[in-house]
């Protein structure tokens, strides 16, 4: 059902090959690290919880793939957003739609109480109940992360391949800390939702910041989740070339991969993040823009 190791690729980036770790097949919606930073609670008996609480955006990737971990299971899942627009309840198509469909509770807090109230779900659990930050940003996110740092030494060994550079977007970071924790490469990732600072304050609330691990920006700053032509331009450029990645966190990444790559020498592994099943409700947003077809 989960195809491991997960797949090795290549695809041509700007007169350069790269190598990328298709973790984005492993599952339609337990995908990408999302699939890694699960898999403890995947490998959960099902009698352990009755139920799972969570929180966070309204077409959250972790979202779709804790309510599809809580559908195995038999679980509860109970999610906490701000309040919701008509845009998104009536949509029928995205994330959001098939996490309900799979089960998921949604529970919408007003903006003003919205910090307060989730801070206050871990208070407030039973021994019944599992507490999962936002994107999964805890500890339960090791293991499987871990397994992916393993499958990735291993492939090392077997191509026998010098001088590896791993690089993976961040949005908690979580991924990309357990990661540079665990490979003895240089790994390179960059600060999706929100500032480097910012990025490197979740990180440091996980443990010391690997020195292995570089945090790259681009030159111009980004908003989370807003669409831009670059990120479009560079999503079809890497589709053209064979793979299709996320419009949310990927293009970035690439984006400033692009600019210090001639700095790196050796060989270029990118950690797809998976995330292609949200891609449909992103177009929608460059449709409305009047950028695509
Ligand atoms: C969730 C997600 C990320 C961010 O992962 P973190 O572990 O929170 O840094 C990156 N890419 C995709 C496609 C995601 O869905």
């Amino acid at each position: 059902m989960f195809p491991l190791p997960s797949a090795v690729e290549t695809i041509m980036f700007r007169g350069r090959t790269i190598y990328v770790k298709r973790d984005d097949l492993i599952h339609p919606y337990l995908s990408g690290n999302k699939f890694r930073k699960l898999y403890t609670l995947l490998h959960t008996p099902a009698s352990r919880y009755k139920k799972v609480v969570s929180y966070g955006g309204s077409q959250s990737n972790a979202m779709l793939s804790i309510a599809y971990v809580c559908q195995m299971k038999g679980w509860a899942f109970e999610y906490y957003t701000k309040t919701l627009t008509s845009h998104v309840t009536n949509s029928t198509e995205g994330n959001f739609a098939k996490a309900l469909a799979l089960g998921m509770d949604v529970i919408e807090l007003p903006h003003q109480v919205y910090q307060q109230q989730v801070r206050e779900l871990f208070f407030h659990a039973d021994s019944s109940v599992i507490v999962i930050p936002q994107g999964g940003a805890c500890t339960l996110a090791r293991e499987g992360v871990v397994h992916l740092a393993h499958e990735i030494m291993q492939w090392q060994e077997d191509a026998s391949i010098n001088n590896l550079h791993v690089v993976i977007p961040s949005g908690t970071g979580t991924t990309a800390f357990y990661l540079a924790e665990t490979l003895p490469y240089t790994c390179y990732t960059t600060a999706v939702a929100g500032s480097r600072e910012y990025l490197l304050e979740q990180i440091g609330s996980l443990g010391a910041v690997p020195s292995n691990l570089h945090v790259i920006s681009t030159e111009n700053t980004y908003h989370f989740a807003k669409p831009y032509r670059e990120f479009l331009a560079l999503y079809e450029e890497l589709k053209s070339g064979g793979i299709e990645f996320d419009l949310l966190y990927a293009p970035k990444m690439w984006l400033a991969l692009s600019d210090m790559m001639e700095q790196i020498e050796g060989t270029i592994l990118y950690v797809h993040s998976g995330g292609v099943q949200g891609n449909g409700t992103m177009r929608q947003r460059y449709r409305y823009k009047g950028w695509t077809e």
